[in-house]
Formats: C-alpha cells, sequence, structure tokens
C-alpha cells in the first residue's frame, strides 16, 4: 500500500508546521532545519518558570520546553495545535519534550497527568482539548496514565484578552472543581496545559487540587511566554 501513501504525498505533500517546505518521508510535522533551531528553553530561564507561581499556590516543581515569542514563526506550531485542527503536532513535540525530561528527575513521584479542562462549550466548539494531546505525548513516554475526567471546569472561559492583571485572576478564580468520586489524598499530579502566560488559570486548577489531603502538583507547558530578548 505503499504506493498509495506515495500518490497521497504528491498530491497533498505533508509541510512543515513551522516554514511550510516540503517534509520528506522521514520528518514528521516539523523539518530538520527548523527542528534543529527549535527556540528550547533556556537552563538560567526555568527558575523564572516556577518563579510564576511563587507565593499564589505550593507546587512540587514547574517547567515549559519552548519559548512563544511574539513575531516567532515557531508560534505556528501552537497555532497548528488550537486552532487549525492539527492537535497531533502537540503530541510530538511532548514526546520530544518528556524524552529530555527524563534525564531529570522531573517526572518523579508522578501519579496522573491531568490536561487543563476546558469548559463544556469550549471544548464543544473547538471540538477537542489540545491539552490532551500534550498530554498523550508525555504520557507515551513515561506510561504514567492521563485522567481526564478528573477535573471540570465550571463557567465557560471569559475571554482574557481586554482584562488587566487584577481582573485575569478575579476571573478565573475557584472556576475548577473535582468530579465525585474521584478522590486527590496522597496523588501527585502534572498538571498540564498548551501556553504558560500568567499562570492564573493554572494556579486557580492547581489551588483547587491542593485542598485534598497530602496532594501534591506538578505543571508542564508546552510553551512558555517570554518576550525579553
Ligand atoms: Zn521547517
Amino acid at each position: 500500500m505503499k504506493w498509495i501513501s506515495d500518490l497521497i504525498d504528491l498530491i497533498f505533500p505533508r509541510r512543515c508546521a513551522v516554514c511550510g517546505e516540503v517534509l520528506s518521508r522521514q520528518e514528521r510535522y516539523i523539518c530538520l532545519n527548523c527542528l534543529y533551531t527549535l527556540p528550547k528553553i533556556e537552563a538560567h530561564h526555568k527558575i523564572d518558570i516556577e518563579q510564576t507561581f511563587w507565593g499564589k499556590v505550593d507546587i512540587e516543581r514547574a517547567t515549559s520546553f519552548m519559548y512563544y515569542r511574539k513575531g516567532s514563526p515557531y508560534n505556528a506550531l501552537m497555532h497548528k495545535l488550537k486552532y487549525n485542527d492539527s492537535p497531533e503536532v502537540g503530541t510530538y513535540i511532548a514526546e520530544m519534550a518528556a524524552k529530555e525530561l527524563l534525564e531529570s528527575d522531573f517526572f518523579n513521584g508522578i501519579t496522573r497527568i491531568v490536561p487543563l479542562p476546558l469548559s463544556k462549550s469550549k471544548q464543544r466548539k473547538r471540538g477537542y482539548n489540545q491539552s490532551e494531546y500534550i498530554a498523550k505525548g508525555l504520557s507515551n513516554v513515561t506510561g504514567i496514565p492521563i485522567d481526564t475526567r478528573l477535573m471540570v471546569r465550571d463557567i465557560p472561559n471569559e475571554t482574557q484578552t481586554h482584562k488587566n492583571r487584577d481582573e485575569r485572576w478575579e476571573n478565573v478564580k475557584d472556576i475548577f472543581s473535582v468530579t465525585t468520586p474521584y478522590t486527590l489524598n496522597n496523588e501527585h499530579i502534572l498538571l498540564v496545559d498548551d501556553i504558560l502566560t500568567t499562570g492564573a488559570t493554572l494556579c486557580s486548577c492547581a489551588t483547587t487540587m491542593r485542598t485534598w489531603y497530602n496532594c501534591k502538583v506538578s505543571i508542564f507547558t508546552l510553551a512558555y511566554t517570554y518576550n525579553g530578548f
């Protein structure tokens, strides 16, 4: 059946999600050139990511894989993941991230991976939750199970764009709840989202999880908004 996939490739060539060049048979989603210059988070910024949560919610560890910067061609990856109906690219990048993180103690003790839930109406509109595709990539590499039924997001996602910093935090306070009959006692949850900006929504979700006895929370996001270059 190889000739069929060759023919499909010829008519609808697969293209790099970043630069748009036609991909070779060995390449998946991203061409080798773009992969080589993928804007991975530099070591000295890893602490900034953890600092986002300091004084807001007690977490074990937090990390991101790549930068999300104004004007970067790599933002196309996040766009594809969220809006272009190609969420598989998120799984692909998350697998790459997980392989690198396996060399550290990041995954030690984590019992479940939980994608940050979307509200029901938003998920219906988009057709999927992009964070689930990221969670899938992490789970494929680590073998840690994903739990998508654990949390619900109670109120519709109101757009955050025109709100100031304080309003954003107030807007997402107490919007998550744990679905019964689950208990998070003694669990260590890895909470997963696509892009870390203010961290307000992640904090809200982690705070709810932390109300359970000895429930630890770590955070992974695929990208981290940074415009300080
Ligand atoms: Zn490319």
